[in-house]
């Protein structure tokens, strides 16, 4: 290494006991148990007699700088100054004394924000980024997002799920987002168009022939000019070539479509992890307040609520009553796109839900 060569600058998160609860820094590990007072509230008890309240409120996740500071002067003032965002974009204000939570709640509800999101109710949904900070979405996360929690803001503010429901999006079809107990993703519905004068300027031919999951891109002339064709035959329009070559444009207003998928979990004590399964698709990506997604979540939410006994998850009530059943509750068809015709489908039938019907 040379002499004066520059140190590595190391980035990532940042050590997070400085910006701990003093209160939890001492406990950390010695925590005795814990109970839900109310929706929206946590109450730990240590071994050592100490106590830690908190108290959790929803926000968009994508915050601008006055939102922010208000969240943090309401921390300021009512909460020593120790504030913790959640995976699932919410904040949380932690206080050692029962007597300054309602104080915490009334001052967030008065700043417009909604106290919830604990224990047996609809978390805030996991949010991926949209058009805002990502490069292929097909569509907007944001608004998917917020058009839905308008829709279901009691069912995060009042606990009367029969368990937890984590609700999550996904903006393209083959990055993050995630496993939920309901997840709303981009479905492609065609393969990509490819812009032939584009190609040979912008994109790698060799890494987007190595992306296609299928091999379905082989290296083409076009025109005299080098470029792609597609194999639509093969093509299972996930949308992986668009990334690393944005000419093979796959985003389209009328044939990127929505589709929900239930049922996805962690392992717990009782479970192994479960995979999510379609159960609609096709669905219009219809800004801005996606109607027809909105209504088939209210109405798997419906089901799950008047069905499940009680602390059943998604996945396990669907178990218990069996698919055909949950279809006919939820009043979802089963389409032709529930039919797997990937020709890797082989190895992935045994664990798949299809071949019960
Ligand atoms: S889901 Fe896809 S499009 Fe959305 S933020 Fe993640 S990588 Fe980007
Ligand atoms: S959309 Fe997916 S399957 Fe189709 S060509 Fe692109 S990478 Fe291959």
């Amino acid at each position: 290494m040379a002499k004066d060569m520059r140190e590595p600058i190391e980035s990532g998160c940042p050590d997070p006991w400085q910006y701990m609860h003093p209160v939890m820094r001492k406990n950390f590990g010695q925590w005795k148990f814990h109970e839900h007072p109310r929706p929206g509230v946590l109450r730990h008890v240590a071994y050592s007699g100490d106590e830690i309240w908190t108290v959790k409120a929803g926000t968009q996740r994508i915050l601008d700088v006055f939102t922010l500071r208000k969240l943090c002067d309401i921390g300021d003032q009512l909460a020593d100054g120790y504030v913790h965002f959640t995976l699932r974009s919410n904040i949380e204000y932690m206080v050692t004394e029962e007597s300054r939570v309602a104080p915490l709640i009334q001052a967030l509800e008065d700043a417009g924000f909604i106290v919830g999101g604990t224990q047996n109710s609809v978390t805030m949904i996991s949010h991926t980024q949209g058009w805002l900070h990502c490069d292929i979405p097909g569509t907007d996360a944001s608004g998917v997002v917020k058009s839905m929690m308008d829709e279901l803001i009691d069912e995060f503010r009042n606990a009367t799920m029969p368990n937890r429901v984590h609700i999550t999006t996904s903006c393209c079809q083959i990055n993050c987002g995630g496993q939920g107990d309901i997840a709303i993703n981009v479905q492609h519905t065609k393969p990509p168009k490819i812009n032939h004068d584009l190609v040979a300027n912008v994109c790698e031919r060799p890494s987007v022939v190595a992306r296609c999951p299928v091999a379905a891109i082989r290296p083409a002339m076009v025109n005299g000019k080098p470029s792609l064709e597609v194999d639509e035959r093969k093509c299972i329009c996930c949308g992986a070539c668009y990334p690393p070559c944005p000419p093979m444009q796959i985003n389209d207003a009328e044939h990127s479509k929505l589709a929900i998928w239930v049922g996805g979990n962690h392992s717990n004590a009782r479970g192994k992890p479960t995979f999510q399964k379609l159960v609609a698709a096709g669905i219009p990506n219809n800004p801005p307040r996606w109607p027809e997604a909105t209504a088939i979540v209210k109405r798997i939410l419906k089901a799950y609520k008047e069905g499940a006994r009680d602390w059943e998850r998604v996945n396990e009530w669907i178990e218990r009553i069996g698919w055909p059943r949950f279809f006919e509750e939820v009043e979802l068809p089963f389409t032709k796109y529930h039919i797997d015709t990937w020709r890797g489908a082989r190895a992935s039938f045994n664990s798949s839900s299809y071949i019960r019907f």
